[in-house]
């Protein structure tokens, strides 16, 4: 049977591998919400070890290390999270702690893009995240390690520079959840699928980045990963001047 579109569906998005390879075909993204004792503090919230809660952001988010993305619109606070990012390659429904890692196809270096303002003003009336998170390119992620020879990385540093200054500077071992656990809590609630990629939450010291800055980071063994902040995206109406008729 042949499959009809109405149009042709676009390309799946895709994560590149570190050493090439292929790419990493993305289905969802899921991002844990405070997972270090120090961002929650920072955000104006306690730490404590109430179940993770999460987000989501759209599979076609995702950004290549080395973009330029682009200020995104309705914002005036865009900030970067750097972020622990996992990789599921196998399904999983209601999975162990013990058997979690089993579901773990890679992990990588990612950032958490967000407009802060909308998501705070989100959060304190009781609304949605999605557009505080879950906008275009709001998910730049580095090449992905395979995980090798059944070593997952549980310790390390993460760090995030902006134009050269070290702004985060944490360890995996600072997790409120390690990565078992959140695998194993979100599989209670998701049939997790090859795909499926986990944003396991920024440490302290996010902040806020306009057009032109640099920004780069990286794990301890995963590999760094730099994006740049580029110009708002033109407007309609700005597009409609800039290539109407009369310009051309
Ligand atoms: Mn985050």
């Amino acid at each position: 049977m042949t499959m009809s579109y109405v149009f042709d569906p676009p390309a799946p998005p895709s994560v590149a591998m570190a050493g090439g390879g292929g790419r990493f075909p993305v289905r969802r993204i899921f991002c844990v919400g405070r997972n270090y004792a120090a961002h929650a503090r920072e955000m104006g919230k306690d730490p404590d070890r109430e179940p993770p809660f999460f987000f989501t952001k759209p599979a076609d988010a995702v950004v290549d290390s080395g973009a330029i993305v682009p200020y995104p619109p309705e914002t005036s606070d865009f900030q970067y999270e750097i972020e622990f990012v996992v990789a599921i390659g196998r399904e999983g429904f209601d999975v162990g702690r013990e058997a979690a890692l089993d579901l773990v196809f890679g992990y990588g270096v990612g950032i958490d893009l967000t407009r802060r303002d909308l998501q705070l003003e989100a959060r304190d009336k009781g609304r949605p995240w999605d557009w505080g998170k879950a906008f275009d390119q709001s998910a730049p992620i580095a090449p992905l390690h395979r995980v090798n020879g059944g070593r997952h990385p549980a310790a390390g540093r993460i760090w995030l520079a902006l134009n050269g200054v070290v702004k985060q500077d944490a360890d995996l071992t600072e997790l409120i959840w390690p990565v078992p656990d959140i695998i194993s809590i979100l599989s209670r609630s998701m049939v997790l699928k090859p795909g499926d990629l986990v944003m396991t939450g920024t440490p302290a010291g996010v902040g806020t980045i306009v057009a032109g800055d640099k920004v780069t980071g990286g794990i301890d063994g995963l590999g760094e990963i730099g994006i740049a902040v580029g110009k708002p995206i033109a407007r309609r109406s700005q597009r409609v001047v800039r290539n109407g008729p009369e310009s051309e």
